[in-house]
């Protein structure tokens, strides 16, 4: 086992605000999109906010994806989706969306109605997985994971969610497209956490919250590791009293990533079929 170094540090000052529901810190910066970070293409962290009891539903309307897969983390609250494959689902504080975007579908992601009616925190992440040309065009599929179906890995003062993926016994019960695994989880202060990972793999971890180290290298919240590929192993240790952690590993995909607005494809030409069949309505509708 070698351990591995961390060549880089994502982050970013900015946030935005996703449609009026999601106010979110593209944590991988100026490397979303890029081969360095493959399979893993963007991903959107919103900190908990709290947010006034509203009359009108607030998210993000109506709009299309292809070509990769959305996973969506909600921490607190929940998140409504509704999708033009007939797919209709309230997320909780806990569980994971892993939606196939694949051949392209319209969905929506609104704040729930308990937010709505009372008010309340929420709090969640969005990552964007590619899908390899080969499965680009695979039907839309929604893999709704309850919290309850999520097993944990238990370590010296930490604890890993293993969502997708395998470490030790675990097995994650998202299925993916190609090898990788999302583990999500806290780390004590002193709380120290050994994870093997194939050489070659990308490997990153993300500080949602509190601080911690990776091979003496402190990762400030809301920044993500980029690990070397070489190494087996990613050490992490707890600084702060208590991290909030979400690691990322997975065999890069090796392709071209072409990618404009909530399309991810190989090339121009793809791109520009994607838009116009969206603007021809074959990524279908959301009923009713
Ligand atoms: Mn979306």
């Amino acid at each position: 086992m070698t351990d591995r170094g961390v060549v880089r540090v994502l982050t970013t000052p900015n946030r935005h605000w996703v449609g009026d529901g999601f106010l979110v810190r593209p944590i991988f910066a100026e490397a979303a999109f890029t081969e360095a970070l493959s399979p893993f293409l963007m991903f959107d962290w919103a900190a908990e906010r709290t947010f006034p009891p509203s009359a009108t539903p607030r998210g993000v309307g109506p709009h299309p994806h292809r070509g990769f897969e959305t996973v969506t983390l909600v921490y607190a609250g929940e998140v409504a989706h509704r999708d033009s494959a007939g797919h209709a689902d309230r997320i909780g504080a806990g569980d994971v969306q892993w939606m196939t975007a694949g051949s392209g579908l319209v969905h929506e992601e609104m704040l729930g109605g308990d937010v709505d009616a009372h008010g309340g925190a929420v709090s969640m992440a969005q990552l964007w997985v590619n899908l390899p040309a080969a499965a680009k065009a695979t039907p839309p599929r929604y893999q709704a994971i309850a919290a309850a179906a999520i097993p944990t890995a238990s370590f010296d003062g930490a604890s890993l969610r293993v969502v997708a993926g395998r470490l030790g016994d675990l097995v994650g019960p998202a299925e993916t497209h190609t090898p990788l695994a999302v583990l999500d989880g806290r780390v004590a202060r002193g709380g120290v956490v050994d994870l093997p990972i194939p050489a070659g793999w990308t490997g990153l971890v993300a500080a949602l919250s509190g601080e911690i180290d990776i091979a003496g290298r402190r990762i400030a919240a809301e920044s993500v590791a980029v690990t070397d590929r070489e190494g087996t192993r990613i050490r992490i240790d707890g600084v702060a009293a208590e991290s909030r952690v979400l690691i990322l590993a997975g065999a890069p995909l090796g392709e071209p990533i072409a990618q404009m607005g909530p399309f991810v494809m190989n090339s121009r030409d793809d791109l520009i079929r994607a838009v116009e069949d969206y603007r021809k309505g074959r990524m279908g509708s959301i009923p009713g």
